[in-house]
This record gives structure tokens, C-alpha cells and sequence, in this order.
């Protein structure tokens, strides 16, 4: 599979919207830039200072606008090339009772809307933004009226799914709160995914023991007749978990080192396919040889490249090379459309900066491909 052809990557793209990718990209691929953004970020919030002329350009980058409806034009432009869209309501740091009832309100018209239109395959939310995060720390015991309320919460998102057949995936974030999301995914799992598979639960990868509960759930799925919906992560929080190891004296719950990780991550694709009678694969990469390792299982195991049980995702902005080809070549691909007021995104925006700064060969790729497109339109 050719992931290089950028005029395939970038056909949706405007020559502006080119070279303001490659601005965008250049920009934060030096991390002087982005630890300065960052402070004048904060500056500018603590002062009031309006944010939006500043944050245009990688806003417009990496989200799909403020509301559903820029969102919807974003995936109608997108779809034109066969790739989807999974519209995400990105607020993150907010834990009221006002904001998780928001949060409900808006993922119910995700779904909404992608139990009419095909581009929006899957729903998707943050656990946190249904709880005090505080809360799912293991020291809170699973009777506190609070866990209960966050069990109520995400019931109202997925009763509400599967009355209209939508699917939805939860993201995983940090290790501290995952058992007991865990805990009450697989109950969720149970009760929704018997006919079809409505609640997708998510696994990092980085972490040593993801291959045996995948086995575990596998095992479980097989012996108690339901569906497993498996979103499949490297994972996100490496340095802060970590450190945070360090500091509690605990183990690492993260693989050593990447080559470590990598082999976890396409084992675990493989164990799913092997069983994909009992697993949908939600494959979320920006690696061109994980996503090669799916396509060539799918051959072995003679699955059309369009089985709707196997799908493949990356983040709006990024790798757009690998999602536009790969959907030319017949594939499920849908990308994850962050969406929000521009000052409640921000850590959104700010982790992408961080993370291309810190990954330099990905950025490094990803600016000499928007080159090469910019230099043959030119031409
Ligand atoms: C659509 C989408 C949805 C996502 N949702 C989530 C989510 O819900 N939760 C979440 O945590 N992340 C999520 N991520 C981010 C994801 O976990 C990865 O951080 C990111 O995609 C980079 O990994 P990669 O597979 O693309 O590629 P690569 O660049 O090949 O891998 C980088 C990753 O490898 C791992 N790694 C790097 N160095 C080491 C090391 N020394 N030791 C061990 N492991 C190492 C880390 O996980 C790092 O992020 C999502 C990504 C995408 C594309």
C-alpha cells in the first residue's frame, strides 16, 4: 500500500489550505515556538485577552469548527473522497453537572445525526467529561453516589445509541481512572453489544498488561454471547504516567521502550482478527506499518476491505496521506473531527503541538509531503 501519493492526501485541500498547513507545522515543529504559544496562551487567558485571531491558524488545522454545523461541512467535504467523519465535542476541563448534562446533549446529536448520514459513522466521548476525574481514582469505592451518577450518564448516551443503532467510542486516558472505567465498560459491553456492537471500549497498548485483557474479554465474549467494540491505542499520557509511577513507587504500567509497544500493538490487532466473529477493530494510528499489518491480516484472513467490523482512524490535520489513501483503496477510514468554543479546545490544540514537537519525524514527514503538493500544483 503506497501511502505517498500526496495527490490523493491533499485533494480536498485548497492551495491556501496548504500553505497554511505547512505554517502551521513549521511552526510547531520547533519547540521554542510551541513552549512560547503556550505561555502567551496563558497569559492571554488570565488577562481576558480574546484568543481567537491568535489560535485561527492552528484551530482551523486541527478542529472541525465551533458547532455541529461547521463540523457537518467539514465531513461533507471530507466525504467526497469516501473518508468519514467522527464529530468530537472536545471541552476538557470542566466537571459540573452542567457540563456532563452538555456533554450528553451534544453526543446525542452526533448521533443524531449519524443515524441519517452515512459520513458520520460512530459517536465518541471522554469519560472525564462525565465525571470529576477525582472520582475514579480506585480509592473511591464502586457505591459512591458519584460513580453511580457517571454510570447513569453514560447509560443515557448508549440507551440512547443503540434505540438508533449508532456506535460509540469511549477514549482511555489516564491509567489511574481506567480500571474502573473498565470495570463498567465491560458491563456496558454486555448489556448493548448482543446483535450488533454499539459500546467500543478503548486499549493503550503501551501498557504491559493490554494483551492479557484483551484475551480476558475475548475469552469472556465468547463464553457470555456478546460482541467486544475495541478501539486500539499506542496511548497518549507516556511521560505522565511515568513520572507519576516514580513518584507513587509503583511499576511502570508502560512497555520499556517503543519497539516494545509497537509489537504489543500489532499483536493485539492480530488476536482480533483472528476473532473478529467476537471483536470490531477501531484501528487509531498514525503509523503506516500498523496500518499495513491490518491490511495485510485482512488478505490472509480474506476480509473485504470494506468489512464494517474493521475500521481505521487518524486525527483531523495529521496524516490526512495515510486516511486519503487508504479510503481511495476502498477502506473504512474516518477521521476524528474535534469540534468546540476555540477556548475550551485549547488543551486539545496544545497537546498537538506538543506532540509534533516532540515526534519530530511524523511532523518532519507530514511538512516535506505538503512541499511536495504545494511545489507539483505550482507546476
Ligand atoms: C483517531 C485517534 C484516536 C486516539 N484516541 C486516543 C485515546 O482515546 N487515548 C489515548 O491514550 N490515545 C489516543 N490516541 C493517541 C495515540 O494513543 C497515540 O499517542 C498516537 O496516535 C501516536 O501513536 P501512533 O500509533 O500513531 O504512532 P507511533 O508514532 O508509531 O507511536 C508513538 C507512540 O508509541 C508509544 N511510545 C513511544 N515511545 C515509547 C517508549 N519509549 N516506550 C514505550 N512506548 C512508547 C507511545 O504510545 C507513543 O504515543 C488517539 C490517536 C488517534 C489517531
Amino acid at each position: 500500500m503506497d501511502f505517498n501519493n500526496t495527490q490523493i492526501a491533499y485533494s480536498y485541500k485548497t492551495k491556501k489550505e496548504l500553505k497554511s498547513a505547512l505554517f502551521v507545522y513549521q511552526i510547531i515543529t520547533k519547540p521554542f515556538m510551541v513552549s512560547l504559544g503556550k505561555f502567551f496562551l496563558k497569559v492571554a487567558l488570565l488577562l481576558h485577552i480574546p484568543i481567537k485571531p491568535f489560535t485561527n491558524f492552528m484551530f482551523k488545522q486541527f478542529c472541525g469548527g465551533e458547532n455541529l454545523d461547521e463540523v457537518l461541512k467539514i465531513s461533507n467535504n471530507l466525504s467526497k473522497n469516501n473518508v468519514k467523519s467522527i464529530p468530537d465535542y472536545s471541552i476538557e476541563g470542566v466537571s459540573d453537572e452542567s457540563a456532563f448534562n452538555n456533554l450528553i446533549s451534544e453526543v446525542k446529536k452526533v448521533i443524531d445525526i449519524a443515524a441519517e448520514n452515512n459520513n458520520i459513522p460512530f459517536a465518541v466521548f471522554k469519560p472525564t467529561g462525565l465525571i470529576d476525574a477525582e472520582y475514579l481514582k480506585q480509592t473511591t469505592p464502586d457505591n459512591h453516589p458519584e460513580v453511580l451518577a457517571f454510570s447513569k450518564r453514560m447509560d443515557k448516551i448508549f440507551s440512547y445509541a443503540s434505540k438508533k443503532t449508532v456506535r460509540v467510542l469511549i477514549d482511555a486516558e489516564d491509567y489511574m481512572f481506567q480500571q474502573r472505567i473498565d470495570d463498567i465498560l465491560l458491563q456496558f459491553m454486555k448489556q448493548y453489544n448482543k446483535e450488533t456492537v454499539i459500546v467500543f471500549t478503548t486499549l493503550q497498548m503501551y501498557r504491559t498488561d493490554r494483551l492479557d485483557y484483551l484475551e480476558f474479554l475475548i475469552e469472556m465474549a465468547k463464553r457470555e454471547n456478546f460482541k467486544l467494540g475495541i478501539k486500539f491505542v499506542r496511548g497518549a499520557y507516556m511521560e505522565k504516567e511515568r513520572n507519576r509511577a516514580a513518584e507513587g513507587n509503583y511499576p511502570d504500567p508502560i512497555y520499556p521502550n517503543k519497539a516494545d509497544t509497537d509489537a504489543a500493538y500489532d499483536e493485539a490487532i492480530k488476536i482480533s482478527v483472528e476473532n473478529i466473529e467476537f471483536v470490531e477493530i477501531f484501528n487509531c494510528t498514525h503509523n503506516e506499518d500498523s496500518v499495513s499489518n491490518l491490511i495485510h491480516l485482512m488478505k490472509e484472513h480474506n476480509l473485504a476491505k470494506n468489512d464494517k467490523r474493521i475500521w481505521t482512524s487518524q486525527l483531523y490535520g495529521m496524516r490526512d496521506n495515510i486516511s486519503f489513501n487508504l479510503a481511495k483503496e476502498g477502506y473504512n477510514v474516518a477521521k476524528y473531527l474535534p469540534y468546540g468554543p476555540v477556548k475550551h479546545v485549547m488543551p486539545y490544540l496544545v497537546r498537538r503541538a506538543e506532540e509534533n514537537s516532540s515526534m519530530s519525524s511524523q511532523a518532519g514527514k507530514e511538512i516535506e509531503m505538503l512541499k511536495e503538493e504545494i511545489n507539483k500544483r505550482k507546476l
